[in-house]
């Protein structure tokens, strides 16, 4: 199988190619073999894309909101046209199943830019009365933005980074993580397709320091990045030494509280979507489950059933429900995360090992993983594992419940069901989290605001709240009468 890319970067409307740059190899993580070879950005490619994006940016920004929108909704077309094939690129760079990349990916990137060709020309400053006279406000953009994505939703992370960023007159400059590098050019190319002048969206392929020079580069203005928490906190730390803007859409450990009222089934169901869709990795993924003491037994039953039921297998077979991790380093840290468990003396009720894979034994496979008797202390239920590895939890009250869910350093999401409506609404207000889902679990609409509070970020994407943070406010104050001097 080959996935290679016309060239590793894309850069000022086309595609780029330095061997100079360090070699990456893209794995397929079902089976370990490499679909294609590409090279990490040059400091010269770096200086290339940065100044074509500055360059491109000025004319942009001047625009009239609705010729952006009128390209990145052509946009939008081109992404449900190529749906398919973005969910194959997506699939081989990932090893998530088409099961889901055929209906996640490109989707939510084609509504993000039909959501944001859609607001952008009513997103506007305030008027502001100040007696006889007034002053008024203007969303300006930033100028050139930097993007950094996480390996779990690479096509996604591209389109929800770019799409508010170009739609507030940004240019962006885009770094995939260096394990899932090649949707983010099928994205370029759909750009240009779609009408984009050069210079405006830019990807340069690399590993971390690519990105940390992107942000030191001082064209540019803000950055956003998706990842882990340490990673999170060098970048904003570097950009705020700079006094550059930055969101940070980071890692979690986030609560699922399931009350002895909640419909057992639909509990169940929300479970497992926030613990095994994607193999588990997802940031907002509900991987401490409480689970009220009337109900555990019963809960955990269902909850075993069901993960039975998983197929794991080949993720181009569309049946398939689980596919591998996405790399060796990984399924290494899970596995090292399921033998702490069983250390600190969580009970291994279900899973723990890796599947016998005929054909696909060099992928990075391994079963779906229930822990129960997990306490708050242990590691298993403090630190993000980032793959399908469930903790359960059992709680008595409410006022305890929501103590222990709000014990930790994360603040990402955090679910609860329950019949009882008041007790919902009063539990997701108690939550330290910057989403909360009553009787459901993950669903991320782009009209839905998304991103953590505490550790686990800073700035919000998706919504106008996206555009708020790809924005500066300039308030400008008009006088109708008579400068007061006292001089
Ligand atoms: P990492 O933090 O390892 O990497 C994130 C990105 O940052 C990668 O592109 C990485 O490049 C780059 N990077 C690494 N070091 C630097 C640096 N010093 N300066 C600039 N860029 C750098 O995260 P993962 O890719 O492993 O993704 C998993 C993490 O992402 C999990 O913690 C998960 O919770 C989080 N995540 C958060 C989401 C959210 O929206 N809140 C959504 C999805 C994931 P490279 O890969 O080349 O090293």
């Amino acid at each position: 199988m080959r996935a290679q890319p016309t060239a590793s970067h894309y850069i000022d409307g086309e595609y780029v190619e330095d061997e100079a740059g360090a070699t990456l190899q893209v794995v397929y993580p079902a089976t370990g073999e490499v679909i294609a070879t590409l090279h990490a950005a040059t400091p010269a490619l770096i200086e290339r894309a940065v100044a074509a994006a500055k360059r491109a940016q000025g004319e942009w920004g001047a625009l009239r909101p609705i010729e952006r929108a009128r390209i990145l909704r052509r946009a939008h077309d081109l992404v449900r046209e190529r749906n398919d094939e973005i969910a194959r690129i997506e699939s081989l760079d990932t090893g998530r199943a088409v099961s889901e990349t055929m209906y996640v990916d490109a989707v939510s990137v084609a509504e993000a830019l039909e959501f944001y060709s859609g607001v952008i020309a009513s997103y506007n400053g305030q008027s502001i009365s100040l007696g006889s006279s007034f002053a008024y406000t203007q969303r300006e953009p930033l100028g050139v933005c930097v993007g950094i994505g996480a390996w779990n939703y690479p096509f996604q992370g591209a389109g929800w980074k770019s799409a508010p960023a170009l739609a507030a007159g940004n240019a962006m400059v885009f770094k995939p993580s260096e394990n899932s590098p090649l949707s983010a050019l099928l994205l370029a190319e759909i750009y240009r397709d779609a009408g984009l002048p050069n210079g405006l969206f830019n990807v340069l392929q690399g590993f971390g320091n690519v990105g940390h020079a992107l942000v030191a580069h001082p064209d540019t203005a803000k950055v956003s990045l998706t990842g882990s928490v340490p990673t999170g906190k060098k970048v904003l730390g570097l950009a705020g030494s700079m006094m550059k803007h930055g969101t940070m859409e980071l890692g979690g450990k986030s609560p699922i509280i399931v009350f002895d009222d909640a419909s057992i089934d639909n509990a169940a169901s929300g479970v497992l979507m926030a613990n095994f869709y994607s193999t588990g990795q997802i940031c907002t993924n509900g991987t401490r489950v409480f689970l009220q003491r009337a109900i555990h037994d019963q809960m955990v039953e269902k909850i075993t059933e069901r993960t039975r039921n998983i197929k794991i297998g080949d993720p181009f077979d569309p049946s398939v429900t689980m596919g591998p991790l996405v790399s060796q380093a990984q399924q290494s840290k899970v596995r090292s995360y399921i033998d702490i468990g069983k250390e600190e003396g969580a009970v291994l009720h279900y899973g723990g090992g890796i599947p016998n894979m005929q054909g696909m034994e060099g992928g990075f496979w391994i079963e779906p993983t229930i822990f129960t008797q997990v306490t708050d202390n242990m590691r298993l239920a403090r630190e993000e594992i980032f793959g399908p590895v469930m903790s359960i939890l059992a709680f008595d009250t409410e006022e305890e419940v929501i103590a222990r869910a709000n014990d930790t350093e994360f603040g990402l999401a955090g679910g609860v069901f329950t019949q009882d409506i008041a007790r919902g609404h009063r539990v997701a207000k108690r939550l330290e989290a910057g989403m909360v889902w009553i009787n459901n679990y993950n669903l991320a609409p782009v009209e839905v605001p998304f991103g953590g509070v505490k550790s686990s970020g800073v700035g919000r994407e998706c919504a106008t709240a996206a555009l708020d943070h790809y924005t500066q406010i300039k308030s400008v104050y008009v006088e109708a009468d008579q400068v007061v001097s006292v001089f």
